[in-house]
């Protein structure tokens, strides 16, 4: 995975900080416990960005750590690889950055890839593109299959 400066560990930390689980253990909304899982918090226990203290253990914030460094990198590829990933052409550089990519969704806690075109399930099989969009308070990013969004001008 890529090295990645401060400042960008900053804004991970902070996508990671907002994850919060619709339903949290009295202990977790404590701060006592991890947000994600509930279990103990370790040595390794991450610091959330949030306005009360809340608290992820360290294989859980690693995790979704992993999700989003995976995703950036695998959509700075697809953004700048205009002759094959953005023309549905097979591309080992973008297929291999997926493959890291798709091993971190079920360890994130994320759900099966959606694509945000079709809104149908996106299979191993498919040419899948990273894609982005602008929510009202931060970015929100996801997958669409190539086809789906050809039609547009070009990945974002
Ligand atoms: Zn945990
Ligand atoms: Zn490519
Ligand atoms: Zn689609």
């Amino acid at each position: 995975m890529t090295v990645l400066s401060t400042e960008e560990m900053e804004r991970l930390h902070r996508l990671v900080s907002w994850e919060m689980p619709s339903g949290m253990t009295t202990a977790a909304a404590a701060g006592k416990a991890c947000v994600w899982c509930g279990g103990p918090l370790g040595e390794d226990r991450a610091r959330l960005q949030t306005s009360v203290p809340r608290l992820g253990c360290g294989r859980c914030y690693s995790a979704r750590l992993a999700w989003y460094i995976t995703w950036y990198d695998w959509h700075r590829h697809v953004s700048s690889c205009t002759t094959a990933c953005q023309q549905a052409r097979v591309c080992h550089v973008g297929y291999g950055l997926r493959a890291v990519h798709d091993v971190t969704i079920a360890a994130a806690g994320k759900e099966a890839p959606q694509c945000v075109s079709c809104h149908h399930p996106i299979h191993v099989g498919e040419m899948t593109v990273p894609v982005r969009w602008e929510g009202t308070s931060q970015d929100h990013l996801g997958y669409a299959h190539t086809q789906c969004v050809m039609t547009r001008a070009a990945v974002r």
